[in-house]
């Protein structure tokens, strides 16, 4: 009932070569039909790989929610349409740790994503500080409540939240898919409270931190886990496919 998504964010990785190799090797590739796969590249080459893109989706990972004007270095939701683009991720935890995005920017993004038809993965996660006081609930609990707080409770459901613990990023430290499943179960649990259940069993929400090939399945069967934003092994074509038919 609810989509089963893979998106990879390349984050600031790849060149034209890598993107030639890493887009014959998707055009190649047998996806099953339930599940949505993503690549998110560095926005320089969103055309180049929605050009190129035969199945898979093009998300952008980053946007303002402006829709034009003064806001130098910027890209607004219609230029991401107008160079393909389905998705957007907004307020992945490198964006609010590096570049001190806050919750009501991110609430803003996602709003203005959604004005614009395209699907907004609205990324929450805690630090280690957190999860080791016990406050990670909490923190999670507030990401998601105002990160959706600018949209109409019917809009929810067009909305992709991703659990990326930030100790998980990058560490080769995935979250046991025990651990995932909690908050997973937490994040619908409080869209339930503000939406409904109707509109929280619409949601996909998708984990993210140390995605391999061999923990996706483990991760990917846990019932509240719909999916995975994957990182670095979103980079390796035969780990990123790997990954994918995990999901199916
Ligand atoms: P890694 O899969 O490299 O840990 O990155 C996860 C992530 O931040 C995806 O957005």
């Amino acid at each position: 009932m609810r989509d089963l998504i893979v998106a990879g964010n390349w984050k600031m990785n790849g060149n034209r070569q890598f993107i030639d190799e890493m887009m014959s090797g998707l055009n190649k590739a047998i996806f099953s039909e339930s599940v949505k796969v993503v690549v998110c590249p560095p926005s320089v080459y969103l055309l180049d790989v929605s050009q190129k893109a035969k199945t898979v989706k093009v998300g952008a990972q980053n946007m303002y929610f402006e829709d034009g004007g003064a806001f130098t270095g910027e890209l607004s939701p219609s230029m991401l349409i107008d160079v393909g683009c389905s998705y957007v991720v907004v307020g992945h935890s490198e964006r609010r740790e590096i570049f001190a995005e806050e919750d009501v920017l991110v609430a803003k993004k996602v709003s203005a994503a959604v004005r614009h038809c395209l699907t907004p993965i609205l990324c929450v996660g805690e630090s280690l500080e957190h999860r080791n006081s016990g406050q990670f609930f909490d923190v999670i609990a507030r990401q998601v409540k105002i990160g959706l707080s600018l949209l109409n409770a019917e809009n929810f459901a067009d909305v992709v939240v991703a659990y990326e613990p930030i100790w998980a990023i990058g560490t080769g430290q995935t979250a046991s898919p025990a651990q995932a499943q909690e908050v997973h179960e937490l994040i619908r649990k409080v869209i339930t409270e503000l939406a409904g259940e109707n509109v929280s069993e619409r949601i996909s929400i998708l984990y993210g931190g140390s995605v391999n090939a061999a923990s996706a399945q483990e991760l990917f069967s846990q019932p509240d886990i719909d999916g995975g934003l994957v990182g670095g092994a979103s980079l390796k074509i035969d780990e990123f496919i790997a990954i994918c038919s995990a999901a199916a």
